[in-house]
């Protein structure tokens, strides 16, 4: 496709203004007026049109097709949310407006809002209070990691550690490392779980915390939890869940109920944000008794009247850690689809997602190697290392997948397992598109061991075709410049 300064003609126009027919003001001041042409091109409004809407067809989301991204949890996002966020009584309020203003009271919904959004995150996480401030999920665990830090430096403990698996997400150790600890890496067994003899010597007065995902990253929800749990508040550690895969606990279990202390959730993974080319995102941070005191302000309390308002007097608060009151459009779309779900919809969710995932790894486990063969969550793990073996790699089946119309899973992350292909189909797709998707990965299987070429030329009905890796590292071509189009 051209870029539309390609498509510039000379002269060309969208719309013109008739001739001005009012007093002409004064010229700029030449210091103020440019030098050269600022090289706008030149187009008619159809041009435009055509331009932007073939560009937005080269779009992937998960409103035209199947995108099963695993620990991303790419599921359909129901439109009423996005309805709901643009009613001009939220969308058209400025964050500024006075919590109480005379009789109008204009903020009071939103603070309910966000008042509310904290209670029932409560409730489903079985945690005591919630900041609903972070920005992502990435935001929310360094929130989580300062509030830790906090907790510890008011009790004048003085700790450096803080251990996170190998199966983790690459924002844990660094979350970790950001707000100022040391990281431990515990590796993982072979039977999936984290070494838990290795975990054990670590367990010193100088560890501040644990990072958990639960179900981990390998989509597998490890039975000894609470013992790893304990064993850290023995010696006085604090459990932080990485809330990213929560879509497969929803009203199963509750991260509060098994000892973890702190954790956030990613209202674009589990409460209905499309997510997908770094859109706006939430990872409320919720704690338990042991951390309220440190929570970022400002706080949203309700009055003895009834009404809302914030609230700075936190005297032990790590202070402020976004502007306002996070990205309040996406808390608005999840407290819609809670309520909207209830307590059995958001059930049915979890159990869906799971049935999904492992309908998917029981019918691919004959085709692909299943490093740890167990009962996944929400997600499954495959490696494509058999494929490797012919010169098919993950990176390859991803790229087949592209020409077939599917998503590609996540690749090379867990990166414990090597050509890891990590399948989430999430709760809201139907076994057809389940099922074609699985045909497609089973077709790849054969092809890989027929006519591996096919697979690794993929690929080839994209508009861009395989990218020269090497070279868009080495020398790297980001901008484009005017040319001969735009003669000064
Ligand atoms: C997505 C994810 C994160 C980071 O969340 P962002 O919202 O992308 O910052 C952390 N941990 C896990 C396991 C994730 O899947």
């Amino acid at each position: 496709m051209k870029l539309i300064f390609e498509k510039h003609k000379e002269g060309r126009r969208g719309f013109s203004y008739g001739d001005c027919d009012v007093g002409k003001a004064k010229p700029l001041a030449e210091k103020y007026c440019r030098k050269r042409q600022a090289h706008l091109a030149c187009l008619s409004e159809l041009d435009v049109i055509r331009h932007y809407t073939n560009l937005s067809r080269l779009n992937y989301s998960v409103d035209t097709n199947f995108y099963p991204l695993g620990s991303c949890t790419m599921k359909y996002n129901p439109k009423f949310c996005e309805q709901i966020a643009s009613l001009d009584g939220f969308s058209q309020l400025h964050p500024l407006l006075p919590q109480l203003s005379g009789g109008g009271m204009l903020a009071q919904g939103s603070l309910e809002v966000l008042y509310e959004s904290e209670k029932l995150l409560c409730e489903i996480t079985g945690m005591s209070a919630f900041t609903m401030q972070p920005l992502a999920g990435a935001h929310g665990e360094l929130t989580g990691v300062m509030l830790i830090a906090a907790y510890h430096k008011n009790k004048g403990s003085r700790r450096k550690y803080v251990i996170v698996p190998d199966s983790s997400h690459g924002t844990n150790p660094s979350s970790a490392a950001i707000a100022g600890y040391e990281v431990v890496v515990i590796p993982t067994g072979s039977d999936g779980y984290m070494d838990l003899v290795e975990y054990k010597k670590h367990l010193t007065e100088e560890l501040a915390a644990v990072m958990l995902t639960c179900p981990d990253t390998l989509g597998i929800f490890n039975p000894r939890i609470k013992e790893i749990a304990d064993l850290a508040h023995a010696c006085g550690a604090l459990m932080y869940y990485d809330g990213a895969n929560l879509n497969a606990m929803l009203g199963k279990c509750r991260p509060g109920d098994i000892g973890f202390d702190v954790m956030h959730i990613n209202l674009h993974k589990t409460f209905a944000t499309p997510h997908g080319g770094g859109g706006p995102g939430a990872g409320p941070v919720g704690v338990n008794e042991k951390l309220i005191e440190f929570l970022p302000i400002s706080r949203v309390i309700r009055r003895a009247d009834g009404t809302f308002a914030l609230d700075y007097h936190q005297p032990k608060s790590i202070g402020y850690i976004a502007p306002f009151y996070g990205n309040f459009g996406v808390i608005l779309k999840a407290y819609a689809y809670i309520l909207h779900l209830g307590r059995e919809g958001l059930i049915k969710a979890a159990e869906i997602a799971v049935l999904n995932a492992n309908y998917c790894q029981a019918k691919l486990k004959k085709y692909y190697d299943l490093p740890f063969n167990k009962t996944c969550m929400h997600e499954c793990v495959f490696s494509a290392s058999r494929q490797a073996k012919n010169g098919v790699h993950a990176l390859d089946i991803a790229k087949y997948l592209i020409d077939r119309g599917f998503h590609p899973p996540t690749i090379y992350f867990p990166l414990i397992v090597k050509e890891a292909l990590m399948i989430e189909p999430t709760e809201t797709e139907s076994k057809e598109t389940i099922d074609a998707f699985i045909e497609a990965m089973i077709e790849i299987a054969r092809l890989a061991e027929e006519n591996p070429s096919a697979v690794t030329a993929a690929p080839l009905r994209m508009p861009i075709k395989r990218l020269d890796e090497v070279r868009a590292a080495r020398q790297p071509d980001l901008n484009w410049k005017p040319l001969a189009l735009f003669p000064d």
